[in-house]
């Protein structure tokens, strides 16, 4: 028999895979809990932009996690495709940003941030363009996760929903399921995105992370008719390498109704058809939302509970967690390990 410690991640979206992986590779034994399919959420329902919408307008808590993140891509996907056969589909594509991007603020910003961009000058319409800015295709990721995950030996258990904590303090050392059944571990991690506040239950304390809803078109077009994302007032397009188009996203504060709206439909439809002119011909062949983990300025906490010895939480990424799932799980098993994350977790901790 093992010897290793055994952590329960709770929640099978990005972030709670990343941070099984990360542990599993650490030696630990890993268990994974999901009360739907894992990536069946918010991580399924993203966009797969790996870098912050206009960054110069984020705190750099925000753009740091989000970076290192990024930057951890290439590999992560590389080992994915490697082990599992099945390919994210990281592409640098790059990304057009059109008027108004915030200027010569802007180009500071990346030039203080390591980050390459031109103005682009087309047919008298100034643009910012950031040819390494990268996406993969998220559903692809989640199910390459899935399949290292298992590959790895981790225990993954589906349509298995957890209870609101009733513990208290101390030494937490079982989490109990809605149907009944207790799931030991020495130490556990909450990574349950928009719901995480519902499991800790009086435990959320000042915990703030919401359900934000974002709604999605889907269009398909030939392969290499948008070359790069574009990027225009809260609007982006999406072209993945078979030519389906990604049109997000609203931002919507309506608890947990993952129903999609035709109000938002028209709006996004307007929004493509104005970018790209042959999306208006096209149909929309897909409209979905999802769920965000929505926070206060979009900072996640990557810490320990405040009130038990071997509770953490990984949650509250907002719209960037698939950005952010790779350095935040780093972050997490530093943690976990008292060793020194690379980032200062400081700006992460659990509000009080
Ligand atoms: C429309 C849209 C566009 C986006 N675009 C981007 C983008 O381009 N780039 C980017 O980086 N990010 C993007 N995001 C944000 C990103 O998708 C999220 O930040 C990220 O998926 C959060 O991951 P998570 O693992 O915390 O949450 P989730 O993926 O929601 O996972 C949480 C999991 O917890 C499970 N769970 C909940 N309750 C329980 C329970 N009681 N017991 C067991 N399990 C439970 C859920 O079933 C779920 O699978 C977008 C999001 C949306 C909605």
């Amino acid at each position: 028999m093992s010897m290793s410690k055994h952590v329960l991640v709770v929640g099978g979206g990005v972030v709670g895979c990343l941070s099984a992986m990360v542990l599993a590779e650490r030696g630990w034994r890993v268990s994974l809990i999901d009360q739907g399919m894992l990536g069946g959420e918010a991580s399924w329902a993203g966009g797969g932009i790996l870098f912050p919408l206009l960054p110069w307008n984020y705190t750099e808590p925000v753009n740091q996690l989000a970076l290192a993140g990024a930057s951890l891509y290439p590999m992560l996907c590389e080992q994915l495709l490697a082990i599992t056969g099945i390919d994210p589909q990281y592409q640098a594509c790059g990304m057009r940003i059109m008027p108004n991007y915030g200027g010569e603020a802007a180009l500071q910003w990346c030039q203080a941030h390591g980050i390459a961009a031109e103005k682009k000058i087309e047919k008298q319409v100034e643009s910012l363009w950031l040819p390494q800015v990268a996406q993969v295709r998220n559903p692809r990721l989640m199910q390459a996760l899935h399949a290292f995950l298992l590959a790895r030996g981790v225990q993954i258990f589906e349509n298995v929903a957890l209870a609101p904590l009733q513990a208290e303090e101390g030494r937490l050392t079982a989490w109990p399921s809605i149907g009944g059944l207790r799931f030991e571990a020495d130490a556990f991690i909450l990574t349950a995105g928009a719901w995480s506040r519902n499991l800790l239950g009086a435990q959320a304390l000042y915990l703030q992370v919401k359900p934000m809803r974002g709604q999605m078109l889907l269009y398909k077009l030939e392969p290499g008719v948008l070359p790069n994302m574009i990027y225009h007032e809260d609007f982006y397009l999406i072209p993945r390498r078979d030519g389906h188009i990604i049109a997000g996203s609203t931002v919507e504060d309506v608890g947990f109704d993952k129903s999609t709206t035709q109000e938002a439909a028209a709006h996004l439809a307007a929004k493509a058809a104005n970018l790209l002119p042959q999306l208006a011909r096209a149909p929309v062949i897909r409209h979905w939302s999802g769920l965000r983990p929505g926070s206060p300025d979009n900072i996640p906490v990557i810490a320990r509970h405040p009130r038990f010895d071997n509770l953490y939480l990984n949650t509250g990424h907002f719209r960037y967690g698939v950005t952010m799932a790779p350095s935040s799980a780093d972050m997490l098993a530093a943690l976990m390990s008292d060793e020194t994350p690379s980032l200062d977790a400081a700006a992460y901790a659990f509000p009080d």
